[in-house]
């Protein structure tokens, strides 16, 4: 049995319940108990605060976490680190008040800066070499300079709309975040083999969120050109279609070259183009 820890509440909740459904892991959690046992695979998930994930992985009370990359960090705890899950993405940062004049990271010197992450802040300043006095809170940090409690803070951001109603702007980023799965570092053989699993089954969910498939006909004269476009997964299927000349095309593409790629098809005439999303994707 592998046991999971995950956030009980919170930003990472909905997504995280979200990608353990999507890798088959299916759980009752109607009630908000503190563990569940998934119905399909042999998993607990315990709901914990996301603060508490990476000590109770490295102390192997959980063998994974499911956590912001952020707080892996700040915890700095012994764990592996073994994907990246594609969501929960932010930005550890600085940020002062918008009127102030700031030209660069110097300026934040004999600052009082309010922060909960105040290893890394403290880290940071140390690289750069600036003297500045850290004042650890734990929420609404962002509030801190319009009570007088700080000059500036270290806090998440994510689209910056938070610091923007505060009177804040953002002037340093300390760390690019997004959730990730965490491991203990020895783990039982029969929880590699059944992580092994999970792991393949994630990438797979991964791949699939990242690619659409496409299906098009075209011109047998241009048939070339096409499937120079459409490399695939190995390369493009091609079938004739009842009318002469034309043959459907079916492929994969990536998401990101999705719209250059449309562009190219059409001006090699091209019709009919569906693109519909993957569920899984196995490679
Ligand atoms: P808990 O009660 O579990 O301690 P919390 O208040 O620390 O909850 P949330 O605000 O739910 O945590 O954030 C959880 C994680 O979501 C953060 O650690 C971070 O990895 C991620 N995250 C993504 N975007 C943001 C954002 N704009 N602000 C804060 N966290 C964000
Ligand atoms: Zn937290």
């Amino acid at each position: 049995m592998l046991r999971i820890a995950v956030q009980k509440s919170g930003r990472l909740y909905d997504h995280s319940i979200q990608l353990l459904k999507e890798c088959g892991i299916e759980i009752n959690n109607g009630n908000r108990q503190l563990k569940a046992v998934a119905f399909n695979f042999p998993v607990e998930i315990y709901f914990l605060r996301d603060d508490d994930i990476p000590q109770y992985v490295y102390d192997g009370v959980a063998d994974l976490g499911f956590v912001g990359e952020n707080v892996v960090y700040e915890k700095n705890k012994a764990v592996d680190t073994l994907a990246r899950l594609g969501f929960g993405r932010c930005r550890l940062s600085i940020a002062v008040p918008k009127t102030m004049n700031y030209r660069e990271v110097g300026d934040l010197s004999n600052l009082k800066i309010a922060t909960s992450y105040t290893y890394l802040l403290q880290k940071f300043l140390e690289q750069k070499n600036i003297p500045a006095e850290i004042h650890e809170i734990s929420g609404s940090v962002e509030i801190a300079p319009g009570i007088g409690l700080a000059d500036a803070i270290c806090d998440l951001v994510s689209s910056g709309s938070t610091l923007f109603t505060n009177g804040l702007k953002e002037v340093e980023v300390i760390l690019e975040s997004e959730a990730v799965l965490i491991a203990h570092r020895s783990l039982a053989e029969e929880k590699k083999e059944l992580l092994q699993r999970l792991l393949m089954r994630i990438e797979a969910v991964k791949a699939a969120r990242h690619n659409k498939y496409i299906m098009l006909n075209a011109p047998n004269d241009q048939l070339q050109n096409i499937a120079a476009v459409l490399p695939g997964m190995k390369s493009p299927t091609i079938v004739p279609l009842a009318e002469k000349g034309w043959s459907s095309v079916q492929s994969v593409v990536k998401e990101n070259d999705f719209w250059e790629i449309i562009e190219k098809l059409k001006s090699y005439g091209a019709e009919g183009i569906l693109v519909v999303p993957i569920e899984k994707m196995i490679l």
